[in-house]
């Protein structure tokens, strides 16, 4: 897993255009990060982003906390599952902050009790869902 620390800045590329980025949760073993707990609200969220995701990685990534094997890590969420680590989200806050994060989120916050940023809750809890059209338009 590539790591960023906590709410760095980076630019992509969508569709052609250059987009500042702010790097959420892209943990490893060897950076500490925050741990704590989370509105259920904000997890039910945070789901419907995961099962949306912007960019599908080549690749997997496997959670570096659950061990060196590599296994893609399973969710399940209201009777859905939901393979993790092959993709991002993007959440476009509604003061104009685009945050990215690995879909591998979830399962940080709920298998290992990580705790992402303050602003980063408010976003997901108030940003249009990513399936929403106006959003598509946008990016
Ligand atoms: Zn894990």
């Amino acid at each position: 897993m590539a790591y960023f620390p906590e709410l760095s800045a980076f630019q992509y590329q969508i569709k052609g255009q250059p987009v500042e980025i702010t790097m959420i949760g892209w943990l490893d073993l060897e950076h500490p990060h925050n741990t704590g707990p989370v509105s259920e609200q904000f997890l039910e969220r945070l789901w419907l982003y995961c099962r949306n995701p912007v960019r599908q990685s080549k690749g997997f990534h496997s959670c570096d906390f659950c061990g060196p094997e590599w296994v893609m890590q399973e969710a399940e969420r209201n009777g859905e599952k939901l393979g993790l680590g092959s993709a991002e989200i993007l959440v476009r806050s509604n003061s104009g902050i685009t945050y990215a994060a690995p879909d591998l989120i979830y399962h940080y916050i709920v298998e290992h009790q990580y705790q992402p940023p303050q602003e980063f809750i408010e976003a997901v809890k108030t940003a249009p869902l990513p399936f929403d059209p106006t959003q598509r338009t946008a990016l």
